[in-house]
């Protein structure tokens, strides 16, 4: 069975074969580390966990880049206001981000690459641009001239027409009918403070489109299989990025483009004005289960527009419960009966392919889901009637459990996690707190450490921890 992927390059359903037999090279667009990140953001993460999960289900050896952007407008603004350095601003984010993923039980990538510890390449790549005519510099800052790179608004369809030679910007983000010459390295102002670098071409910072090319190709190759993101990306950022790379390299920068739906709250676009605004750590405080959020994100297409609803919410905690009490369970059965139940072994293996066809089709999760519920309620049934023999009751879990390495939402493979960094911290915090009696503060933390999806518990021997979804 062959995995087939939407291309956005092309708008084509294609089958995937890995440049490299069995590696496959894959770049996901990460964080700017200003602020927590919402759920919208998290249903991008949670669609490109499920991609690389599914791509090692199917045998591949995945080596994937998430990129922290660590220096832009926001971070420098941010960092300044609060009057700390960008990096101890940046780390605190930086760190949120990791353990809100890992509450999400989303795989960590091979590598972060912050931009602010790629200067020398993106400035190499912005001078070789300049050398080969792509580039040009103009009171101090390096743009890319569009008009120099024909295939330019391929990947969007931007409508390139209207360009006007010349015009530039210098904002990393802007809208589809704002098409200009874009900014590669900006030079620095006076509201940038102390955050500049002294290079060949200029002082400055870096654009962050450049951000992008420079750390998936030191890391990836100048081509590689897979580069995604939220659909948001697709103009310009993608564009931008596909200009500067392949007019650089002169090769193709990505063979599949792939780009997830936008995620509505209620019905509505999320702004932190309409108060329906959420980071995970809003919904984990609210109680509610960080796999279930999961769940719940994966359980439209991922190119779909998905509407997060509270009541989804609670559906999506049912609906993981229920596969949780069946997993448990199996695992407690009576298996009085010696006799094989053959049907329901047959029955779990037509699922298990169906999972994969659904999966094989553009990654179709609803209907991988649907094949996962039926062999749940095909299980119980069995159990129900007394059909169920220890060799079944042995078979039954490494089914589920097989299915989960892409789904990742009965938490069983969780327990063997790390404590992400600032949970640890956080911990430490409030053992100090807890020594001095500051019994407010402790309890704070203690909150705070929900919210990322972690219980403490003080005991005689000290403050254990657990899962919240355990
Ligand atoms: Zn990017």
């Amino acid at each position: 069975m062959t995995l087939r992927l939407l291309n956005t390059y092309g708008r084509k359903l294609q089958k995937f074969v890995p440049l490299k037999k069995n590696l496959v090279g894959m770049y996901t667009c990460g964080p700017t580390v200003w602020d927590y990140a919402h759920i919208g953001n998290f249903r991008t993460y949670v669609f490109q966990d499920v991609l690389r999960r599914y791509l090692k289900f199917k045998g591949y050896k995945v080596t994937q880049v998430t990129n922290i952007t660590d220096v832009d407008d926001k971070t420098i603004r941010q960092s300044r206001e609060t009057g700390v350095t960008l990096r101890e601003y940046t780390k605190r984010y930086e760190e949120a981000y990791l353990a809100d993923l890992a509450a999400l039980n989303i795989e960590r990538a091979e590598y972060y690459p912050r931009a602010t510890e790629h200067i020398e390449q993106m400035v190499a790549l912005a001078n070789k641009l300049i050398r080969k005519g792509f580039g040009y510099e103009a009171e101090g800052s390096a743009y890319f001239d569009i008009s120099k790179f024909k295939p330019y608004g391929r990947l969007s369809g931007a409508r390139i027409r209207e360009l006007k030679a010349g015009a530039r910007v210098d904002s990393d983000e802007y809208g589809k009918d704002e098409a200009r010459d874009f900014v590669l390295w900006k030079s620095w102002r006076p509201e940038d403070g102390d955050v500049f670098w002294e290079t060949a071409i200029g002082k400055g910072r870096p654009g962050w489109h450049i951000e992008c090319s420079a750390m998936s190709m030191k890391y990836l190759g100048s081509t590689f299989d897979i580069h995604s993101g939220g659909e948001d990306l697709i103009f310009p950022h993608h564009e931008n990025e596909i200009a500067q790379s392949e007019a650089a390299t002169g090769k193709r920068f990505v063979r599949f483009w792939l780009h997830s739906g936008m995620l509505l709250v209620a019905g509505r676009k999320m702004a932190k004005s309409s108060g329906n605004f959420f980071t995970l750590r809003d919904l984990l405080f609210k109680g509610h289960d960080p796999l279930a959020v999961r769940y719940l994100l994966m359980s439209a297409h991922y190119r779909a527009q998905l509407n997060f609803t509270e009541e989804a919410l609670a559906d999506a905690e049912k609906a993981v419960e229920a596969l949780r009490g069946t997993w448990r369970r199996v695992k407690n059965v009576d298996t009085t009966n010696k006799q094989d139940n053959t049907q329901l072994r047959k029955l779990l293996s037509k699922e298990e392919r169906e999972f994969e066809r659904a999966m094989d089709d553009d990654l179709n999760t609803p209907r991988a889901l649907a094949a996962v519920h039926r062999s749940a309620r095909a299980v119980n049934r069995a159990m129900d009637q007394g059909e169920v023999s220890m060799k079944d009751a042995a078979a039954i879990p490494m089914f589920f459990s097989h299915l989960d390495k892409v789904l990742g939402i009965l938490g069983e493979q969780m327990k063997t996690q790390e404590l992400p960094e600032e949970a640890e911290r956080l911990i430490r915090e409030r053992d100090q707190a807890r020594a001095t009696k500051d019994w407010a503060t402790a309890d704070r933390l203690r909150k705070e450490l929900l919210a990322m999806g972690i219980v403490v518990e003080d005991t005689p021997a000290g403050t254990v921890w657990k899962r919240k979804s355990q």
